[in-house]
């Protein structure tokens, strides 16, 4: 049985023609920003499937993966803060009315914990939790072999769990988010901001080759492997609110796997080591001992997270 999967993310959309062992045949990639909107966005997508090998009689559901918030209720993408000109965009019946197929789509830290549950290290895990850790934070729950939706989807917004009401701005507009302490676009600002103002030399700013507008939260985890005294300060005022955050979803959840994502990946041991003795102060035992907490290490999570929506949809 043979799938399409489509990604729609910040700076690129990939799509891809897989299959529901995991297998992706063909694929495509295209930036985002230049396409404008839905309106030219989702014709554009619609194109770039046509150039995958598609035999459409083998295509048994096509599945979306995109920024929340959405309404899968209506198919549709709702305000995503980073898309600028695709809000409502109509995602589900523009492309069954194109291609004459199903379509389903979810929200993507959804999508990709839906990705691990089905192709991941974790396969079959009933209960898991995937925590996106990159630009922004989002996370989706499997409880019991399901997938936790919610009454309008935004079941599992980790990324926006407060831990600290006095806390800095997040760019959802509440204070102390999550995502306000470990997304990487605020930990990009925040650094930028402070060395800037202190006029701090760091390996951070040499990552970015002296650029400032260029640091961004990989300088971070470069500078954090070379010892760099500021570097290890941020990164451990990181640490301990990621142990906070992940504290609440052990308790929350009490899963057998927590999957992270894109900055755990590049971490490694560094940010596996410091978690792991902070998490003891953050939740019980029980739930910490029954849960395994590695990175992502699916190679193609975007392109399966639709697929593993497609799949999802028609089961
Ligand atoms: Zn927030």
């Amino acid at each position: 049985m043979q799938l399409i999967g489509i990604d729609i993310g910040g700076t690129k959309i990939s799509v891809c023609l897989g299959d529901s062992e995991g297998r992706i045949l063909s694929s495509r990639r295209i930036a985002t920003q230049p396409l404008g909107g839905g309106a030219q966005g989702l014709p554009a997508i619609a194109h770039e499937i046509e150039k995958l090998q598609v035999n459409w009689d083998e295509i048994a559901a096509i599945g979306i993966s995109s920024p929340g918030p959405v309404s899968t209720k209506e198919g549709i993408m709702l305000a995503p803060p980073n898309l600028k000109g695709w809000e409502r965009a109509p995602l589900v019946s523009f492309f069954a009315d194109r291609f004459q197929r199903n379509v389903f789509m979810n929200h993507d830290a959804k999508a990709a914990a839906l990705a691990e549950y089905l192709f991941g290290h974790a396969k079959g895990t009933a209960n898991l939790v995937y925590l996106t850790t990159s630009t922004g934070m989002g996370g989706g729950a499997i409880v019991n072999g399901r997938l936790i939706q919610g009454a309008s989807d935004t079941a599992t917004e980790v990324g926006h769990y407060i831990l600290d009401p006095n806390g800095p701005v997040c760019p959802c507009g509440q204070r102390g988010c999550f995502e306000a302490f470990c997304g990487g676009a605020v930990l990009a600002q925040r650094m930028q901001k402070e060395i800037q103002l202190n006029q701090i030399d760091t390996a951070v700013l040499h990552e970015a080759k002296g650029d400032l507008a260029k640091i961004d939260a990989t300088c971070l985890i470069r500078a954090v492997k070379k010892s760099d005294p500021y570097a290890l300060t941020i990164w451990s005022e990181f640490i301990e609110r990621l142990a906070q955050g992940i504290g609440i979803v052990l308790m929350a959840f009490n899963p057998e796997a927590i999957i992270l994502g894109t900055m755990a990946k590049h971490a490694g041991d560094h940010l596996f080591d410091p978690l792991k003795q902070a998490l003891p102060r953050f939740a019980w035992k029980e739930p910490l001992a029954a849960c395994r907490i590695e990175a992502s290490q699916l190679q193609a999570l975007s392109e399966l997270s639709g697929i593993a929506v497609a799949l999802t949809g028609i089961r």
